[in-house]
C-alpha cells in the first residue's frame, strides 16, 4: 500500500505517469509497505500467462527476494526510477522516505532494488545518474542505500506513520530503532534470475 499522500499523475510523454507527494512526507516516512492484497505470482505461473497480461505484469510487477513477482494493488505500481531515488527499501517489506519530499515532487525508488530481469537505461537526469541500471546493482551500491536508510531510521517512531498498522514487521522495526545495527540490509531482498 502506498502513502495516502500521494497521486497518480501524469508526468510527461517520455516518462508517462508517476506517483507526486500531495503534502510534504518527512523523511523516515514509510511511503509503501507490502501488504496482502499485493497479488503474488510464483514463477511457474508468472510463465503460463501470456500475451498483454503478461507484458502488463513484466511492467509494473517487482520481484521480491524469492522470485516472485509482486504486482501492487494500488497506485504503488506506478512508482518510477530515479538514481537519487527519494525513497528506498531496507531489507524489510516496505519503502522508507530517505530525505523531505515536497508537494508535487515525483516518489521515487531504485529499481536497482527490485530484481529486474534485464538492464534497462536510464534518464532520470539525476547528477548521479547510473546511465544504464542493472539487476546486479545491489551488489555495488548496497552499502550507499543501507547508509541512506541508517540516516532516517531513528525518525520511523518519531512521525505520524500512516501505512504503520499494515506493517507486518512491527517488533523487528521497533527494536532496530533502538539498535541500527540490527537494520537488514537491502541485499536481504536481492534475487538472481536463473539465467
Ligand atoms: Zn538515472
Amino acid at each position: 500500500m502506498i502513502h495516502p499522500d500521494t497521486e497518480l499523475t501524469y508526468i510527461n510523454p517520455v516518462i508517462g505517469y508517476g506517483l507526486v507527494a500531495t503534502r510534504k512526507i518527512l523523511k523516515g516516512t514509510i511511503t509503501w509497505v507490502r501488504d496482502s492484497l499485493d497479488m503474488v505470482f510464483e514463477p511457474d505461473a508468472y510463465e503460463k500467462i501470456h500475451g498483454q497480461r503478461k507484458e502488463y505484469l513484466y511492467k509494473y510487477c517487482f520481484v521480491d527476494g524469492q522470485g516472485r513477482r509482486i504486482l501492487c494493488w494500488d497506485h504503488g505500481r506506478f512508482v518510477n526510477h530515479c538514481c537519487a531515488a527519494n525513497c528506498i527499501a531496507p531489507g524489510y517489506d516496505c519503502e522508507i522516505a530517505v530525505c523531505d519530499i515536497q508537494p508535487g515532487e515525483q516518489i521515487t525508488c531504485d529499481y536497482g532494488l527490485l530484481n529486474m530481469d534485464e538492464d534497462f537505461p536510464c534518464s532520470c537526469g539525476a547528477t548521479n545518474c547510473r546511465e544504464v541500471v542493472r539487476p546486479s546493482d545491489p551488489e555495488i551500491h548496497h552499502q550507499k542505500w543501507d547508509a541512506q536508510i541508517r540516516e532516517v531510521f531513528t525518525q520511523v517512531d518519531k512521525l505520524p506513520q500512516p501505512l504503520w498498522e499494515f506493517v507486518s514487521e512491527k517488533a523487528e522495526i521497533k527494536q532496530a530503532i533502538n539498535n541500527p545495527a540490527l537494520i537488514p540490509s537491502s541485499l536481504k531482498h536481492y534475487y538472481q534470475h536463473p539465467r
